[in-house]
């Protein structure tokens, strides 16, 4: 995929109404401050497009992307930021549910982890969920220059093991700094796209 354009088409809010796109969607999950911005705008070759977290958990809305009139990113509201009240929790959960359940175009699910950290419940609770609504997360492991790179595969093992990935599940460092990673996932999108 060739990022030509890159356009935010869509703001949905816990009441908007969404869209129904006639393209193939992409969805990026994560807690906030996971690194998810920065990867969405890795990929669309953007410096600072996507939201970055200068109020990490405060933004509960689904971000489209429209790429090249090709396909959308999916940029979903961060989780487990403490200071969101239980209400604002309660609300964020039918957000994306009403996403993963209504959308006809969603291809795929990814969601971040950060590769130095035992997932947190709230990631296995992500997880789960997402594979609950019948998608197989594409986990992407964050942050990887924070790490020596004799130590990626023991941390994509932690990974692995810490969410019960189901057999087969794609685990990719990423680093948004160095771009490591990034032509792994973008060749995992152009197969999506190739149907
Ligand atoms: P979001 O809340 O998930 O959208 O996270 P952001 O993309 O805003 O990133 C949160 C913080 O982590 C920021 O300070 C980023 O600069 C930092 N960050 C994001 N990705 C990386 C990465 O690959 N490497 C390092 N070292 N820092 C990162």
């Amino acid at each position: 995929m060739i990022v030509r354009s890159v356009n935010l088409e869509t703001v949905c809010g816990v009441t908007s109404v969404l869209p129904k796109n006639e393209k193939p969607e992409i969805a990026f999950a994560g807690k906030s401050n996971v690194g998810k911005s920065s990867l969405i705008n890795a990929l669309m070759n953007r410096k600072s497009y996507a939201r970055t977290s200068a109020q990490p958990g405060k933004t509960q809305t689904i971000n489209f992307y429209n790429i090249s009139e090709e396909i959308y990113f999916v940029d979903l509201p961060g989780y487990g930021y403490a200071k969101v009240s239980l209400e604002a929790k309660a609300k964020w959960g039918k957000l994306i549910e009403k996403y993963l359940r209504s959308s006809d175009q969603l291809k795929a699910v990814f969601l971040l982890i950060d590769i130095r950290h035992e997932p947190s419940e709230n990631d296995r609770h992500m997880y789960d969920w997402i594979l609950n609504q019948g998608y197989d997360p594409i986990i992407i492991a964050t942050k990887a220059d924070k790490l020596k790179r004799s130590q990626l595969q023991k941390h994509v093992k932690m990974i692995k093991t810490g969410l019960n990935v189901v057999p087969g599940t794609v685990v990719i460092p990423f680093s948004s700094l160095s771009k490591q990673g990034k032509d792994e996932i973008m060749a995992i999108i152009d197969q999506i796209l190739a149907g």
